[in-house]
């Protein structure tokens, strides 16, 4: 192994850039050289490589999104173009691939090293949906992203004695919701992962008004959908004033947290370590505080797992 590469793919998530810069960093100071990919695997198979140095990736470790830039490239989810993608890698000469990405760009990572290239991914996504690790890189920074806009929802849905409805991300992963509403003392949590009933919902709500609360914050999985029609019928069925808030893609940006700079260049350093042993079809990920690699399939084939301890202690506080 003397030459790898190293490209984020998919949904950027914060902390990408303290991945990119570990992978550059440790790879160059174990004696390897270091190339960039622009625009993940679309500029993979369209050649656009460059090398990266120390200074290449000075002042980026704050950053949020990806100096390499992302993309979702359909011509890779053909056997061509991922044989496309492979020559562009044997003319370069790089002999290693590390893919900073979500659950789709590991399946093209996985296809990719059917065809001989070594490759490792590093879990770079901020909806915390990959069951094999503990944790994935962004998903900290977006849950405090979500957690400041919750408190400032708290003041004004206070101030009016309103229901507050926040939706975030997470199309089948529920993290998000189940962690920002624990930290932000949300009274209802609605996941993907848990089926909810909204005259229940509506229920909780009113006694909580007879209680003297004087707001309610509930925070609603995107894969749930519709906080505008949600937030309409528990109006019309409490008579209480409800406001709909969609965070969208706020909650990709922003300067990485601390606990997702160290978790990002761990595992860019243990990328590279792993590649160095001569494995391929690898995953970094976090478990129970140390950071391992795993077989790529099987990581993929794990079921996705839903915190129920953590739900359950949300029901109970709210
Ligand atoms: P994420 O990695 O954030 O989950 P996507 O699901 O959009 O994002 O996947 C990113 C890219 O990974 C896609 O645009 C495509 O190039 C590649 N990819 C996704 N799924 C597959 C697949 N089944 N086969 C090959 N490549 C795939």
């Amino acid at each position: 192994m003397k030459k790898i590469a190293v490209l984020t793919s998919g949904g950027d998530a914060p902390g990408m850039n303290a991945a990119i810069r570990a992978v550059v960093r440790v790879g160059i100071d174990k004696g390897l050289q270091v190339m960039g990919v622009r625009r993940g695997f679309s500029g993979l198979i369209n050649g656009e490589i460059f090398e990266m140095d120390r200074h290449t990736v000075s002042d980026i470790i704050q950053r949020g999104g990806t100096i390499l830039r992302t993309a979702r490239c359909e011509e890779f989810k053909t056997e061509e173009g991922r044989k496309k993608a492979a020559n562009v890698l044997k003319v370069f000469g790089i002999d290693g691939l590390v893919v900073i990405g979500g659950d789709g760009s590991f399946t093209g990572a996985r296809l990719l090293s059917k065809l001989g290239v070594s490759t490792v991914g590093l879990p770079g996504t901020i909806d915390n949906d990959l069951s094999y690790t503990d944790y994935t890189i962004g998903f900290d920074t977006a849950l405090n992203t979500v957690l400041d806009a919750i408190n400032k929802l708290r003041d004004t849905s206070t101030s009016h004695e309103r229901v507050s409805i926040v939706e975030v991300m997470g199309r089948h992963c529920g993290d998000i919701a189940l962690y920002a509403g624990v930290a932000g003392g949300a009274e209802s949590i609605i996941v993907p992962e848990r089926d909810f009933n909204v005259d229940e919902l509506c229920k909780t709500i009113l006694s909580g008004r007879l209680k003297g609360k004087m707001h309610n914050l509930i925070l609603l999985a995107e894969g749930v959908g519709g906080a505008e029609e949600l937030a309409k019928h528990v109006e019309e069925m409490t008579g209480i004033e409800t406001r709909a808030t969609i965070l969208g893609h706020i909650q990709r940006g922003g300067s990485p947290t601390a606990f997702d700079r160290v978790l990002a260049s761990r595992m860019g350093a243990k990328a590279v370590d792993v590649l160095l042993e001569g494995k391929s079809s690898r995953v970094i990920g976090s478990k129970d505080g140390k950071i391992v690699d795993e077989d790529i399939d099987e990581a993929l084939s794990i079921p996705r797992s839903f915190d129920e301890e953590l739900y359950q202690i949300a029901i109970s506080l709210s």
